[in-house]
């Protein structure tokens, strides 16, 4: 009990802050709760250790696939990573694939609806997914009759899957999930690129070093990519989500797009459009985003549950408050 609160577990953040502090297995531990974050160990009560009491050695060969564990140098802070690593590539590590797949769905990834962590799990341990591309190959008949799931389920499931086949090249780069490569190298991947074939040719052509000539990439990341690249599985995964996918190219942005200088900002979840996405449909249509409401703001778009405070500041400024629907239409689109 602390402060009226039980404490099941606590943070041990990491294999130095466990050296540094000898915490041990069966170990008394003295434990500070600063505000609502969770707790964390302070100190080890040493009158309390057991005659016998080992140190815990974290595993020099991954759990799950035996492969070499690694703390990688980080380059930036020029000091070694505090977090120990599968060292593997590809899909060859299951824990690994695991989450790599649900990174692949994730909100700034391909952001399918239904398909949330859970649900990657079991249909993994159903054998129904083993890499990304499987995932718009599911068998929705064997789906269906799993527990939890109906005809009306299943249905919505094919059609937010189907629905994300479209994909930027940016939000694909993204999703596979590359070491170092999060949203924003992606995004400067993606523009360097141009094209899915020219991002997949990159195993063939093996011009890594241009890469540095992008502002922003680092070797760090052009490491991370040789690597990616130079493995067997990772390319059949390209080549198979490179048939199934539409990829779209990357255009430049319209001079003088539809949205041309007005600015917009969303509040609230829209309807199977992700924040990112609209905000690249934005960009790409020459208007731009801004973060808050002021004078500045020429459009402010309403989804489900918006923040109050921003819709009355925007009244009050008399600024133009459109829904989803209406956005689109500006765009001759509909959703
Ligand atoms: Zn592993």
């Amino acid at each position: 009990m602390l402060e009226g609160v039980i404490v099941s577990n606590a943070t041990l953040h990491n294999e130095d802050e466990i050296q540094r502090k000898d915490i041990r297995i069966g170990d008394t531990v003295i434990v500070e709760r600063a505000g609502d974050v969770i707790p964390h160990i302070l100190s080890v009560d040493f009158d309390k250790r057991p005659k016998i009491s080992t140190k815990f050695i974290f595993p020099i060969k991954c759990p799950s696939c035996g492969s070499k564990t690694v703390k990688e140098f980080n380059n930036v802070t020029k000091k070694i990573d505090a977090v120990r690593r599968c060292s593997s590539e590809g899909y060859y590590c299951d824990k690994i694939s695991i989450e790599k797949l649900k990174h692949f769905v994730s909100k700034d990834a391909f952001n399918i609806d239904g398909l949330g962590k859970k649900i990657i799990e079991g249909f993994w341990k159903l054998k129904l997914i083993k890499f990304p591309q499987d995932i718009f190959k599911l068998n929705y008949k064997k789906i269906e009759k799993l527990d939890g799931w109906g005809s009306l389920s299943v249905e919505n499931l094919k059609y937010s899957v189907n629905q994300k086949k479209t994909v930027s090249l940016e939000r694909f780069i993204f999703s596979l999930g590359i070491r170092h490569i999060g949203l924003e190298n992606a995004k400067l991947l993606s523009k360097h690129f141009i094209s899915f074939l020219k991002f997949q040719n990159l195993s063939k052509s093996k011009n890594y070093n241009d890469l540095l000539n992008i502002d922003g990439i680092g070797e760090t990341q052009v490491t991370s990519i040789k690597s990616f690249f130079s493995n067997e599985i990772n390319l059949k995964v390209l080549d198979e989500l490179g048939e199934i996918l539409e990829i779209r190219n990357v255009v430049a942005k319209k001079q003088n797009g539809l949205l041309k200088n007005k600015s917009f900002l969303v509040t609230g979840k829209l309807n199977g459009i992700s924040r990112a996405e609209i905000k690249s449909l934005i960009e790409e249509n020459s208007g731009i985003t801004v973060s808050s409401v002021s004078n500045k703001l020429n459009y402010l778009i309403i989804g489900e549950k918006p923040t109050r405070r921003k819709v009355e500041n925007a009244k009050d400024l008399k600024i133009n408050i459109i829904d989803q629907e209406q956005f689109l239409k500006m765009l001759n689109k509909t959703s």
